[in-house]
């Protein structure tokens, strides 16, 4: 590709390509062949045991289509390697299988994305894990949390839906003086706006369905980090079977292309939206990290590059002016999704809590008049025209 340093926006161009487009195609192509062919026994067992690089089966060693996938992520999360699947969940459930047993204790913050809170509340524990929830931006919280011992510690910032900004360079320090491996979800924020492996996580997992995609039309997620970190989930994919299919693998590989000049507008779009809400009488709060009193900003501002696409705002009327609000507006979907380059609206019951009693959600302080916003790419004028006329008198 080029022996020069590249920046971010080169790099979701071009890296990780070069390797897999046959004839300089500047396409990498949609290779639906599961299978491939070798001439004897001993070229074939020398990649079957890992001792030269080639495919093998799709499960194992996945197709070109996704191992060029993997090679771009890793080039913009700055790691040595990554890992494709088939769904952010299943990123996210296989990094924490492979890597935990029972007995294991982990510490992670109690608001995660609804999927992950299910896994760390239930499914985990029902394995033999231990795993203790706080609050991570709650100094003294999260230490007395570490104190009782730690394995992994899993982090998400911002976070779904309320925004809040985990100080990832002071916890990941912390978890690995607890003796931890540090795993962050970094699909709000995206590698454009930041970087966790750069502050001190050991991996970083994506719902790739999200911005990375950013077209709503291809589900993926992957986890990126150490070599031999990835290799121990590589192997339980290879086990557990959660791959990532070809064609989504090419629509998520198309997506990245333009994911740094999306996400200026997502940042842009989405700050100026957070301001002219503060200002509407109708609105109680509204949560972004890109907003001068945000309890994070200033931790933000170090640490990401952007503030990201998504925010949270509370109605004064609850839940009765939620009810009112959505059905009104005229441009703005009402999905379940985040990151596409069109502006969604979600409430946390049907979307990132779908999984938990609202006693859960109550005690996750998750108040009821909250509506989740992925701020699209359109005009911001016609966003903030919508919601004008939606919550008029
Ligand atoms: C959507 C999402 C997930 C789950 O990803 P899927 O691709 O829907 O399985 C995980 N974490 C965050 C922060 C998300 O927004």
């Amino acid at each position: 590709m080029s022996t020069l340093p590249l920046h971010p926006a080169t790099l979701a161009v071009r890296a990780g390509e070069d390797d897999y487009r046959p004839h300089a195609a500047l396409a990498v192509p949609i290779e639906f062949g599961i299978a491939h062919g070798y001439p004897d026994v001993d070229s074939w067992e020398q990649v079957a045991r890992g001792e030269v690089a080639g495919p093998l089966y799709a499960r194992n060693s996945a197709h070109p289509t996704s191992l060029a996938l993997e090679a771009k992520l890793a080039a913009l999360e700055g790691a040595a390697a990554a890992v494709s699947f088939g769904s952010g969940m299943a990123a996210i459930s296989s990094t924490l299988m492979a890597l935990l047993k029972p007995g294991a204790r982990v510490v992670a913050g109690k608001d995660t994305y609804g999927g992950s809170h299910y896994l760390l509340q239930h499914t985990l524990p029902q394995w033999g894990v231990q795993v203790t929830l706080c609050d991570t931006t709650d100094a003294a919280a999260f230490d007395a949390a570490l104190a009782g011992g730690c394995e992994l510690l899993y982090l998400e910032s911002p976070t779904n839906p309320m925004l809040k900004v985990q100080d990832i360079r002071r916890l990941a320090a912390a978890g690995h003086a607890a003796g931890a491996v540090v795993v962050i979800d970094n699909t709000f924020a995206t590698p454009v706006n930041q970087n966790p492996l750069a502050l001190g996580a050991d991996l970083v997992l994506h719902s790739a369905t999200k911005f990375l995609g950013g077209h709503a039309d291809a589900m993926g997620g992957i986890v990126c980090g150490s070599q031999a970190l990835t290799d121990r989930i590589r192997h339980y994919r290879e086990i557990h079977g959660a791959c990532l299919d070809p064609m989504s693998a090419f629509l998520i590989l198309r997506g990245i292309k333009t994911l740094a000049l999306r996400m200026r507008q997502h940042n842009d779009n989405a700050l100026a939206l957070a301001q002219w809400l503060q200002q509407q009488p109708a609105v109680a709060q509204v949560n972004y990290p890109g907003l001068p009193d945000h309890p994070q900003h200033a931790i933000a501002r170090e640490q990401m590059q952007g503030f990201g696409g998504v925010l949270s705002f509370e109605l004064a009327g609850g839940f009765a002016a939620v009810r009112r609000l959505l059905p009104r507006c005229q441009l703005l979907i009402r999905a379940a999704t985040l990151g596409t380059v069109d502006t969604l609206l979600g409430v946390p019951s049907t979307t990132s809590h779908v999984e938990c009693t609202e006693q859960e959600r109550i005690a996750l302080g998750i108040p009821g008049g909250l509506v989740r916003c992925s701020v699209g790419i359109e005009d911001i004028r016609d966003i903030i025209a919508d919601l004008q006329q939606a919550l008029a008198e």
